[in-house]
């Protein structure tokens, strides 16, 4: 029997060509698409408003690959995060951070499955990169937490960001589509500006981003504020060295004035010196950037460690002191696999 097509691989022209021959009017094509997008289904059988003989030549032809939930580890302070399983096996994860007191709820969402840029603090670095996600694979993570964000905190997400296993500028085109879906009106509607895409730094696509015109906010993985640390810990650094870096965030800026932050774990011994302050200082003087310090999640074979919390409450005073803005972040889940790929790696 023939491999059955994705159907959520079709454009909607695409749709609309194979209800034409099927002899079906053109408005069925947007039924499906709803189906398909806004409303999540992910068997044909769903489709209601759809004949009984059009639901079952649609399944003759083409599946829905969705993905599918094969693990929740709920924290005490709420944080869920859950392992869904690929149509082909394998497996990724997406974290629920729900912030009640603030009325914010995160979803944070993988783009690949395993990682190629080997940053030695990960844990989704150890797995190596097995493949990209396409665009559907992305949007589910988004309308799966969802409904978990609406069964236990009765509340839509407000925010997501592209923080999870993977490089979101190494699978370009899938994230740019998920992110065209989760805003379009056809699919999730929501505002871009509720939408930051993290990258570990990769220069000449920071710089499509912003010829591409995007509307959501960009993050860097900064991690360390000199090249000679940042290339110990990111092999990536060795080819997008922070000046190359900083001038393609300094154009980001400029061509789109969209929000830009800086994420930085802070390590002991390692990056919380005066010294590093300083020079997280001079790289926050040409645009307006935020710094987000991070508590790191232990991982297993990793010899850098969490820092001491004194030093990095003295590290964020110095660099505030500068007139930088900056926030220190506890962990969130420490009582669960809390470092990224943790979970989806284990087993
Ligand atoms: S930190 Fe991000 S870019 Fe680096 S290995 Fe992990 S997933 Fe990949």
């Amino acid at each position: 029997m023939a491999e059955k097509l994705d159907i959520r691989k079709l454009s909607k022209a695409d749709t609309e060509l194979v209800f034409a021959s099927l002899g079906e009017p053109k408005f069925r094509a947007k039924q499906l698409y709803e189906w398909l997008w806004k409303k999540g289904a992910t068997d044909f059988e769903e489709m209601s408003n759809l004949s009984k003989n059009l639901r079952v030549q649609l399944a003759e032809s083409y599946e829905i690959r969705s993905i599918t939930l094969d693990k929740v580890q709920k924290s005490e302070d709420g944080t869920m995060k859950s392992r869904f399983r690929l149509h082909d096996g394998f497996m990724i994860e997406s974290v629920l951070i729900p912030v009640p007191e603030d009325d914010r709820y995160t979803v944070c969402i993988s783009c690949q499955v395993g990682c190629s840029l080997t940053c030695s603090f990960c844990a989704t670095g150890q797995m190596k990169r097995v493949r990209n996600l396409d665009t559907a694979e992305i949007y589910d993570q988004v309308v799966q937490v969802n409904k978990q964000c609406l069964e236990h905190f009765g509340k839509n997400i407000t925010n997501i960001v592209y923080m999870g296993m993977g490089e979101p500028l190494l699978t370009y085109a899938s994230m740019m589509e998920s992110v065209a879906m989760i805003t379009s009106p056809e699919g999730l509607g929501m505002s871009p500006k509720r939408i930051t895409v993290s990258t570990a730094g990769i220069a000449k696509m920071i710089r499509k981003l912003a010829d591409d015109g995007v509307k959501f906010n960009l993050a860097l993985s900064l991690h360390a504020p000199d090249d000679v640390k940042r290339n110990e810990i990111m092999p990536i650094n060795e080819q997008n060295n922070l000046e190359v870096l900083m001038d393609a965030i300094h154009y980001f800026h400029t061509t789109t004035g969209n929000r830009i932050s800086y994420e930085y774990i802070a390590f002991d011994g390692f990056n919380e010196g005066i010294e590093d302050a300083k020079n997280l200082v001079k790289l926050c003087s040409r645009f307006p950037v935020k710094v987000n310090v991070i508590e790191y999640n232990t991982v297993e074979g990793v010899t850098l460690t969490k820092a001491r919390q004194e030093q990095v409450d003295e590290f964020a005073r110095y660099v505030r002191s500068k007139g930088v803005m900056i926030s220190v972040r506890r962990s969130r889940g420490k009582d669960i696999d809390a470092a990224c790929g943790q979970l989806a790696n284990r087993e």
